[in-house]
Order: C-alpha cells, then sequence, then structure tokens
C-alpha cells in the first residue's frame, strides 16, 4: 500500500471512530478532526404546532435545524414550517406517523384522544416541574417508556424544549372561588382542559395563533397559552387584564421532536448523533430563554394594569383532587399503568427532594407579581 493511500484510510478510520463513539478522543492523538461526513444530501421537512411569531416555542425548532445542519457539514438540512402550514397545527403526530413530513415539533398532549399515556411525555396536572422531567426523561426511565408508547405510531421522540411551569391564564372576571368558574368558556388543552371541565368551564381547543380573535370577541371568556413573553407577544393584556397563577395543568411541559421511524432509520449514524444533540440543545435553549423573557415581560405586563392573582385555594384543592380521579381512570389499561405508575413514583419522590432546599429557598428569597400589584398606585 502507498504510504499515502494508508494516512487517508487512516484519517478516515479515525473520523468514523470519532462520530461512531459520539464525542471521541481523537484530540489527544494531534486535535479533533473536522466534521467531515460525506454522507448524503438530505432534506427534510419539520411540522411544527407553533406560530412563526412565537419565536422561543417555534424557534426551538429552528435551533435544532441550524445545528443538525451546522453539524453535517451542511449536507442534512431540515426545513421547518409554522402549524397549519403544511401539516394541521393538532395534527403534526399524525403528518410524522404517516411520513407526510419526516419531523414534527408538538405537545404531546395534543394527542391524548389517541392515547391518554401520551400525556406524560408532555406534561399532566399537578406533575412534573421542567427539571424533574428532564431528570425522569434523560435519567429515570421516563424517554424509554413514552418511546414505547410512540413506537405504536412509527415515531421516535426526543425532548425538545419546555416553557417551566405557565401561568394559569387570562380571565374577563375574577376568579374568587371554585363557584366563579362555573359557566365560563376557556381555552384550555390536555388533561387540564377535562378538569376544567369537571368544574363546570365549557372547553374549547384552539391553536396558539387563534386564541387572540376569540378572547376579542367573547366566543371564549379565558384563555391560557404559556407565561408573559408569549402571552403578552399574542396580546392578551388588550382585552382582559385578570391573569392568574400556576398552570396547575402544566407545571413543566415538555414540547417533543418527533421523528418518523422509517426515516430515522434510513439516517446515517453520524447524522442520528446530529439529530439526538440538536433536539438536547433545543430543549435547553426553549427553557433557559423563556426564562431569560419572562422576568422582563412580567414587568412591562404588570406596567400595563394587569393584575396578577393567584388561583383561591378551593380552585387549587378541588382541580388537585379531579386531576389525580382523572388520571386515576385509565388506570386499568396496563400500558397506561405502566408508565403512570412509574410517572407517580417519581414525582412522589422528586416531590420530597424540590420540597426540601429547592422550596424552603424560593419561599424566602422569591417575591410575588402580586405583591407588586399591591404595591402599585392606584
Ligand atoms: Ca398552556
Amino acid at each position: 500500500m502507498e504510504r499515502r493511500d494508508f494516512v487517508k484510510k487512516a484519517a478516515l478510520g479515525a473520523a468514523a471512530g470519532t462520530l461512531l463513539a459520539g464525542c471521541g478522543n481523537n484530540a489527544a492523538e494531534g486535535g479533533a478532526p473536522a466534521i467531515q461526513t460525506g454522507g448524503p444530501r438530505l432534506r427534510w421537512r419539520l411540522a411544527s404546532s407553533f406560530t412563526r411569531s412565537l419565536d422561543t416555542i417555534f424557534g426551538a425548532a429552528d435551533v435544532l435545524a441550524e445545528r443538525v445542519n451546522q453539524l453535517t457539514g451542511g449536507r442534512f438540512t431540515i426545513r421547518v414550517y409554522p402549524g397549519n402550514e403544511i401539516v394541521p397545527a393538532f395534527e403534526v403526530l399524525e403528518g410524522v406517523q404517516k411520513g407526510a413530513v419526516q419531523m414534527g415539533h408538538t405537545a404531546s398532549y395534543y394527542y391524548i384522544g389517541k392515547n391518554p399515556a401520551l400525556a406524560f411525555d408532555c406534561t399532566v396536572p399537578f406533575g412534573l416541574t421542567a427539571r424533574q422531567y428532564n431528570a425522569w426523561a434523560y435519567h429515570g426511565g421516563g424517554l424509554e417508556l413514552t418511546r414505547e408508547l410512540f413506537a405504536d405510531f412509527n415515531i421516535i421522540n426526543f425532548p425538545g424544549g419546555n416553557t417551566g411551569t405557565q401561568m394559569g391564564g387570562w380571565f374577563n372576571r375574577e376568579i374568587n372561588s371554585l363557584g366563579d368558574l362555573r359557566g365560563l368558556t376557556m381555552r384550555i388543552p390536555g388533561i387540564g382542559g377535562r378538569v376544567m371541565d369537571e368544574l363546570g368551564v365549557s372547553v374549547q381547543q384552539i391553536p396558539g395563533g387563534e386564541i387572540y380573535p376569540a378572547l376579542e370577541r367573547g366566543a371564549i371568556d379565558a384563555a391560557e397559552w404559556v407565561g408573559p413573553y408569549d402571552d403578552e407577544k399574542l396580546g392578551f393584556h388588550q382585552v382582559v387584564k385578570h391573569y392568574y397563577y400556576p398552570g396547575w395543568w402544566e407545571p413543566g411541559p415538555n414540547l417533543s421532536v418527533y421523528v418518523n421511524q422509517d426515516a430515522w432509520a434510513s439516517l446515517p449514524v453520524d447524522y442520528q448523533y446530529a439529530l439526538e444533540a440538536a433536539a438536547a440543545e433545543s430543549n435547553m435553549y426553549m427553557l433557559s430563554r423563556y426564562d431569560a423573557q419572562n422576568p422582563a415581560a412580567l414587568q412591562r405586563l404588570l406596567a400595563e394594569g394587569v393584575q396578577f392573582h393567584p388561583f383561591p385555594n378551593d380552585v387549587m384543592q378541588a382541580a388537585s383532587e379531579t386531576a389525580t380521579a382523572l388520571l386515576e381512570e385509565e388506570a386499568s389499561d396496563p400500558g397506561y399503568s405502566k408508565i403512570y405508575n412509574a410517572y407517580k413514583q417519581w414525582r412522589t419522590d422528586a416531590y420530597r427532594w424540590f420540597g426540601t432546599a429547592e422550596q424552603s429557598y424560593a419561599a424566602f428569597a422569591f417575591g410575588t407579581a402580586e405583591e407588586e400589584c399591591a404595591l402599585a398606585p392606584g
């Protein structure tokens, strides 16, 4: 063998070894190799459930696409489409399942009509916070359990963002007790919507981009979306002024990246690594960006005269009891109970830990928007 050929083959072998190891140790042997996959040129489509103007929840998919492009030397491009552009906002799962698009970015609780256990891939009322969810997914067996569910839909799922604990939404009147919920019409999805229905609320499912007009024309009395940053963008404060917290139905909703299983299996292994790493980055991007944007948005909403209120105790108590009863209802199904029991145990243990250092620190150190409302002149 010519020496030149040998060197070339050795270099290729080292590069392949690095890629297969995910993160190789070639740096110790004389510097990390440049990323040169030589793989196929692929152009995929990703359907988001979200509207482009919501730069954080929508933007996480752009972050993923850009990073995959960079990690594959520009060979693997993913074009991100907003909700309703090529796939209806609430039908991303079907779109990916059938291969109409290779990928999706969505909230799995939109699909609980297909399988109630899909909620555990996103959030359930009085469930895990963002940190607790990530711990469960990445280190507590959660991701393996949700992937078993998604295998039935020919999808492989990845955590792909989190909003953190959401707000409890906008109401056109004060909610001073449980009775004040009765007869309201509210936009609220998932099992949280089912709980509200049990509490006497007339529940509507409306994509994020269509909430404002419904609120403005009085078709709904109340609506929830995410938190100060997004809700301000959607303009709810221009129509109603009572902003409640917490969003007990979404203590830490995970947004998911879906990949069609056949499309995934067709990828070179280094592209799979790139996609997996980029999804993890989008997960971090969304949560940290919401946490960075919400404080200033909260201040702006206070300045606009928005009234922040905690939900009354009887609402929290009734919601908690109703949510538990609803979650237990499905427990006779073995597939559901397998993931539900694992989730419940993880939650119990996580709450005990978070109720210790985290909670005592928060109770001492954190202020509330309601205190600022009380301090505001007038
Ligand atoms: Ca929400």
